[in-house]
């Protein structure tokens, strides 16, 4: 039986409930405080994908080596379409999954009530309702992003369509960004995902609903609107006198995409197993971690760079082979990618995105949940 002091977790993202698990599971003890009243309280039920390819482990095999159980509902994508900005569809497709959709939110079937589950039947104590105003000089801080690089905005349906995933990259419906389609069990969720222009959010979201309706016949019954927001920075100090910080609240998040969960969990785990074992966090997710969000980085710099027109190109070759495979060499820390970063980091060096958003007359998602439009 520990008889220490518990461990304290700042945030119940999955990030903090990663930490909780593992830490909980070895015997620790741990309280998860979480301002909110319930966990994925920032999520409506949408899907996102828990990405497959910037390493050739499979996400939920690393996730079980770290203590992660994966018994949540995962819906795996093996193929999907991808369009570029004249309309021209690739169909890229891998014989294993290139990324498993999952639902976020407070419901029943998502990735956050299952990820809380777990940790509570480990062990962990969580307490709703606890805004930390001073984090205590030991804890794991998971308190998610900070400010906006980029925003989602909107719907979630029900719909007798045929499973299905479309992504197009086209700056008319997500300026730097993609607009997406996906389709599981009569389930669908579309959204624009843009990294600037954030005003103009409600337009390019008609446009992007214009494009599929006209694409794929899309039926929405009873469409739910949606939004949210993330964080896209270089790596943080993430050990700060005894705190270590996890997710994107560490600056974690695949600068090409938004995709920020599988470094949530992969992060978490790590400032767990760093407090259990009282090996240097920094060092363990450095080796894990560091060339791969490097190489995003450096990927949002190209894509940004490659404009409009010439995205169709990348997606052509990706469409050419096993294309987990292909987005893999797009990650993987090549000797282009170690000789652009220090130019792409200093041109970037305080944020990484345009400011997308002045705050003033304006309903992004941002503004909308800090009150200020
Ligand atoms: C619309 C949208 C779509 C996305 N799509 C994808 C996708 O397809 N794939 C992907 O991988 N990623 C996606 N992401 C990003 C992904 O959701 C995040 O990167 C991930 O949730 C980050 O996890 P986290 O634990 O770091 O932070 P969060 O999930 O933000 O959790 C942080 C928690 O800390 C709590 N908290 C904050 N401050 C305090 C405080 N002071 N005291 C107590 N509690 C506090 C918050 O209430 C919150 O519950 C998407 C994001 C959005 C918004």
């Amino acid at each position: 039986m520990d008889t220490s002091a518990p461990i304290t977790v700042v945030g119940a993202g999955p990030s903090g409930l990663a930490s909780a698990i593992v830490l909980a599971r070895a015997g620790k003890k741990v309280v998860v405080r979480e301002s909110h009243k319930s966990v994925g309280a920032r999520f409506h039920g949408d899907f996102q994908g828990l990405e497959n390819w910037s390493v050739k482990t499979d996400v939920l095999d690393e996730l079980r080596d770290l203590g992660i159980a994966t018994d949540f509902s995962v819906h795996p994508i093996l193929s999907g379409a991808a369009y570029d900005a004249d309309g021209r569809k690739y169909e890229v497709r891998d014989e294993k999954p290139l990324y498993y959709l999952v639902r976020r939110g407070p419901g029943a079937d998502t990735l956050d009530s299952a990820l809380l589950q777990a940790a509570k039947e480990a062990g962990a104590e969580i307490r709703f309702g606890d805004k930390v105003e001073r984090v205590p000089p030991d804890a794991i801080v998971a308190t998610g992003p900070r400010r906006a690089d980029a925003i989602a905005t909107g719907y979630i349906f029900e719909t007798d369509m045929a499973d299905a995933s479309h992504v197009s990259f086209d700056d008319r419906l997500a300026p730097w960004g993609y607009a997406y389609l996906l389709i599981a069990n009569g389930i669908g969720t579309l959204a624009v995902c843009m990294f600037r222009d954030f005003k103009n959010h409600a337009a390019h979201l008609k446009e992007a609903v214009a494009y599929f309706e006209r694409l794929t016949g899309l039926k929405m019954t009873d469409p739910k609107p949606f939004g949210g927001y993330g964080m896209l920075s270089h790596m943080t100090r993430v050990e700060r006198g005894g705190r270590l910080l996890v997710g994107e609240r560490a600056g974690l998040q695949d600068a090409l995409a938004g995709f920020g969960m599988r470094y949530a969990l992969v992060s978490g785990a790590l400032a767990a197993r760093a407090k259990i074992s009282g090996q240097s966090y920094a060092s363990l997710l450095n080796r894990r971690v560091r060339s791969i969000h490097r190489a995003g980085i450096v990927n949002r710099f190209v894509f940004q760079t490659l404009g409009n027109k010439r995205r169709g190109w990348a997606l052509s070759k990706l469409s050419k082979g096993a294309a987990r495979r292909g987005l893999r060499r797009l990650y993987g820390g090549s000797f282009f990618h170690s000789l652009l970063y220090p130019g792409v980091a200093w041109r970037r060096a305080a944020r990484l995105n345009h400011p997308g958003c002045d705050h003033i007359d304006c309903d992004c998602p941002w503004c909308r949940m800090h009150g200020v439009h």
